[in-house]
């Protein structure tokens, strides 16, 4: 590892206020779970040949009418980032800032947001950044499902597009709409699952991370699965 990285490990250690490590291997194995309960709006064969871009897919959306939260929001928040990452986040909904600048996660969140992706060793603008409504749900309100059922398709699109190795879904919604899932987030977070050709792995939300910082570590954790797997699907 590049002294460069090591250094950016250990500020963001710092900075998630973890001063001590355990270097000791886990002694049991992470089993998989079963998947259950399976939510609206399966994201499906993502990973089929695509010749659709992302500028052709959002062309498609336009001026989107397709839900009741187009006449609220300001912007549409389509993603924004690599067209060719490796790599790609998926959060839930745009709020308060996304919403009125166009582009996600963008507010406190967003910022956390960065110090996580960079804990990977991936700079933020190498991966690609969206979530599961492009539209922001009144007073951030829950994504509810027929929203989820209109919006998701576009990001199975936007995914199928970008073809990256490895995709993290933010938050239950995320985890439960890529997994097919309706397990909680606790259970779901820190184990990757093979979706259309793609390796999906779920962690906590940056914005529930604002309001329980002892869940960091955890995050922690599943940064280092990626950091991992990504080294792993290049060699
Ligand atoms: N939270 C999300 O889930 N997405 C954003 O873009 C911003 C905050």
């Amino acid at each position: 590892m590049a002294y460069e990285e090591i250094v950016q490990q250990l500020e963001f250690l710092r900075d998630i206020g973890i001063d001590r490590v355990d270097l000791r291997r886990p002694a049991v194995a992470v089993v998989a779970m079963p998947v259950e309960s399976p939510v609206e709006a399966p994201i499906e064969a993502a990973f089929q040949p695509s010749i659709e871009t992302l500028e052709s897919i959002r062309a498609d959306l336009g001026d989107c009418q397709r839900c009741k939260l187009a006449p609220k929001r300001t912007n549409i928040v389509f993603g924004s980032g690599n067209p060719n990452a490796e790599l790609v986040f998926v959060g839930e909904a745009p709020g308060f800032d996304e919403d009125q600048q166009g582009l996600p996660f963008v507010g406190a969140a967003g910022q956390l947001l960065t110090k996580i992706i960079e804990s990977t060793g991936v700079k933020r603008e190498e991966t690609y950044i969206c979530n599961i409504l492009k539209c922001r749900p009144p007073d951030n309100r829950n994504p509810e499902p027929d929203e989820v059922l209109q919006c998701s398709p576009f990001l199975k699109r936007q995914l199928a597009a970008i073809k990256p190795k490895i995709v993290c879904a933010l938050g239950k919604f995320a985890a439960q709409t890529l997994l097919q899932s309706a397990d909680p987030i606790s259970r779901l977070r820190g184990k990757f699952q093979d979706i259309d050709g793609m390796r999906v792995i779920a962690t906590f939300h940056p914005a529930y991370l604002l309001r329980s910082p002892e869940k960091k570590r955890e995050v922690w954790e599943d940064m280092k699965q990626i950091r991992a797997e990504l080294f792993r699907l290049r060699f």
